[in-house]
């Protein structure tokens, strides 16, 4: 790179869809910008500027529009890569988009001396909303510095640890359910699995999750990424995948129709990934249905129609996968009562209501100590939920 003795702008001005909208990057980042920018980065206010063509290339910058809603600032021997918000905020996940792009190009430039940072433009709309914070910080976590953080209300600050993480996305989800792409949970004590939603708009989201999820997990700790494929619906982006197997620390599952094909051949006891991210979309984080328990690591995904008496009936092997995986075909139990419930010595009837069944009377009152609920909760209840216990009930009778 050439030594700048003054902070110099490189700038594509063609974003994605210039072609359509109108609208170029020029138009955003204007000289009263630029100079609040280079001011913020690094004291100074003179500076030079170049606003650059699709075909433009040197070593930092790619041949093609501008990815990342992303200026250059080289000044001296760094690098400052900025990414700039939307002025409006349209969709929730749009924003997210261009600082996942953002960070990938950063994260995977060779360049030694290099900076991240973000700058809010004037925007219109709500830059606060629940998961765009939760965004801001995973991009404080991951590395980004803001530039004018002034320009929102609430103090930015990155999550410390996985659990941190945990912690945050159960409080926004249990707020707002329609923001789940990505479910975070334990399995055991040192394993953390992402189940994530890695096409359409949510991947960017997945793939920023992940990256504060590899930088944060201890040394211990394992991660691991089901990425939850549907139809012809691809995997995480290239980029996004180049920049997790560069950080080592998440193994990547593909959850496609093959391997849960394959799961459920194998074994009775399904544990598959999509059945998993059906219930955790369906049902929330962990918790016990029948005492509360909310340890991870010891709740389990029990089937309501068993996955064995699935596999008797005279249907075809995708029907039978689809009840196998269905998210209403099941409910979160803890170790115990998930072997009682599979066992029947617990009962669940098509009305909700739970009945004990054992010929001991000292166990039924142990089974009854230990079950907080009379009754399964009503958001449990769906049509199809019933439907599978009137299924149950019947090959136990
Ligand atoms: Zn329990």
């Amino acid at each position: 790179m050439i030594y700048y003795d003054k902070p110099h702008f490189i700038i594509k001005k063609n974003l994605q869809k210039s072609a359509n909208t109108g609208e170029y990057f020029s138009d955003f980042i204007t000289e009263d910008v630029m100079s609040d920018v280079c001011r913020r980065i690094c004291g100074e206010t003179d500076y030079t500027y170049i606003f650059v063509d699709n075909d433009y290339e040197d070593d930092l910058v790619e041949r093609s529009y501008n990815k990342g809603r992303m200026a250059l600032m080289l000044y001296k021997d760094v690098v400052s890569y900025i990414s700039f918000s939307e002025k409006e905020i349209r969709g929730r996940n749009s924003s997210v988009q261009s600082v996942t792009t953002a960070y990938n190009i950063y994260y995977m430039s060779s360049h030694p001396k290099k900076s991240l940072y973000y700058y809010f433009l004037d925007l219109n709309g709500n830059p606060e909303t629940d998961y765009i914070f939760m965004m801001y910080r995973l991009m404080k976590t991951i590395g980004f510095t803001f530039l004018n953080p002034e320009a929102i209300t609430q103090r930015i600050d990155a999550f410390n640890s996985v659990e941190d993480i945990m912690t945050a996305r159960k409080l926004n989800s249990d707020r707002n359910s329609s923001n789940n792409s990505t479910y975070i949970t334990k399995s055991s004590a040192l394993q953390i699995d992402i189940y994530g939603k890695t096409y359409g708009a949510n991947k960017y989201a997945t793939g920023m999750m992940c990256y504060a999820m590899a930088l944060l997990a201890s040394k211990k700790q394992k991660l691991t990424l089901y990425e939850v494929l549907e139809g012809d619906l691809k995997e995480l982006p290239k980029s996004c995948l180049d920049v997790i197997a560069k950080m080592g620390k998440i193994k990547v599952i593909k959850t496609d129709m093959q391997l849960e094909k394959k799961v459920f051949e194998e074994n009775n006891s399904l544990r598959s990934p999509r059945y998993l991210f059906n219930l955790l979309d369906r049902l929330g984080t962990k918790r016990c249905a029948l005492c509360e328990c909310e340890i991870p690591e010891l709740i389990q995904g029990a089937h309501i129609w068993s996955v064995a008496d699935i596999k008797k009936q005279p249907l075809t092997l995708e029907k039978k996968l689809s009840y196998a995986t269905d998210g209403h075909n099941g409910l979160w139990l803890c170790e115990n009562h998930h072997k009682m419930f599979d066992e029947n010595l617990i009962r669940i009837k098509p009305n909700g209501r739970i009945s004990y069944h054992s010929s001991e009377n000292r166990h039924i009152l142990f089974m009854k100590k230990i079950t907080l609920v009379e009754k399964i909760n009503d958001e449990y209840m769906s049509e199809k939920f019933i439907e599978y216990l009137e299924q149950r009930n019947r090959a136990i009778i």
